[in-house]
């Protein structure tokens, strides 16, 4: 970190604030004293210097952090790649591509278990689906909620497929607790306390990139968790906000490349949010695993005018079939193979 102090600050007061600067952080602080102006320079680690106190001080002309504020998640402490491995090829990262697919939202018992089928069929190796549902208004379908999970568990048992479900109070966590991926949707990516609960967890967790999100603060995210202790965190970039209105979001493909340059861990791309519209699922993913990503979450419902929430989106299983078949056949080019499950 570099910190610009004021033209005629004394050394007296640099020796002064160098001082608390070391014993408040935990850093080492070098002074270069020039003609017009003193420049400090905090060696160690900043992290946890708060950037905001430093430039609240009357001597402080500017302050640039040189190190990124996220520790765990960064790849330079950590070159190799996070491997996300559930069993029977359920795996994400570290060459796999992995294909998480099934509706929105659980509906009822023979919707799920029918879509867990065909997306298994078709090489998705996780089932997702919804059980408590972030709805933008009160009186849209809310989600099953707990009786959702059940059925989702009876999904599972059926095709062998681990469940992806969003979470949305940490109130809930001791209902998620045979959930194999817990999922944070865009709107809870700073609920910071949720964040910390599931740095407690002994599971993965799907962090989906907030609507109006930078990259960094995303990565700050994982920290939270990661710092909490749970070092199993996947990426997901869904589609930000943006002035276009041709797609529901702006997929920000370049997120893709960025996140793996930044972290070692695994990357998804929601195609189906990122676009709102089922044609767009497949050139978008296209995309995705060409900028790298380590995996996809898609919306597949069987009946799409029908569904309880994002029909628009959702591919039928027949479309989901030929997607998956045409991820199966560009996976190679990109340097990474399809996640295949070991029980179909
Ligand atoms: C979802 O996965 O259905 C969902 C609500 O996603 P997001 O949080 O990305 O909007
Ligand atoms: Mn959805």
């Amino acid at each position: 970190m570099i910190i610009v102090l004021k033209p005629g600050v004394t050394r007296e007061q640099v020796d002064q604030f160098s001082a608390d600067l070391e014993s408040r952080n935990g850093v080492k602080v070098n002074a270069w004293y020039g003609e017009h102006s003193t420049v400090l320079g905090l060696l160690g680690d900043t992290a946890a210097v708060d950037i905001e106190s430093i430039q609240a001080q009357d001597m402080v002309e500017s302050v640039k952090r040189v190190q990124e504020p996220y520790k765990k998640s960064n790849r330079k402490f950590h070159p190799d790649d996070t491997v996300i491995d559930l069993g029977n090829g359920s795996v994400l990262g570290g060459g796999k591509l992995a294909i998480i697919a099934g509706p929105c939202s659980v509906e009822n018992e023979s919707q799920i278990a029918d879509i867990a089928a065909d997306v298994k069929e078709s090489g998705a190796a996780f089932l997702r689906g919804g059980a408590f549902k972030p709805r933008t208004s009160p009186y849209a379908f809310q989600g099953l909620r707990a009786s959702g999970l059940e059925l989702l568990r009876h999904a599972r048992q059926k095709t062998g497929l681990p469940i992806v479900t969003e979470i949305m109070s940490p109130a809930h966590l001791v209902l998620f607790e045979d959930v194999d991926i817990i999922q944070v949707g865009a709107r809870n990516m700073q609920n910071f306390e949720l964040l910390k609960e599931l740095g407690k967890c002994d599971k993965p967790i799907l962090l989906k990139r907030g609507l109006a999100n930078t990259i960094e603060e995303l990565l700050m995210s994982a920290e939270y968790i990661m710092a909490a202790g749970n070092d199993q965190v996947i990426l997901c970039e869904r589609g930000i906000r943006t002035f276009e209105t041709m797609t529901r979001n702006t997929l920000d493909i370049s997120a893709v490349p960025i996140l793996k340059k930044h972290s070692h861990l695994p990357v998804v791309v929601d195609p189906s949010h990122a676009s709102g519209h089922s044609w767009l699922v497949e050139p978008l993913a296209m995309a995705a695993i060409a900028a790298g990503a380590d995996g996809l979450i898609i919306e597949v419902h069987n009946d799409p005018p029908h569904a309880l929430s994002d029909g628009a989106q959702s591919v039928t299983p027949d479309q989901f079939r030929r997607i998956s078949a045409r991820i199966g056949e560009v996976v190679g080019v990109f340097g990474k193979e399809l996640s295949a499950r070991t029980d179909r």
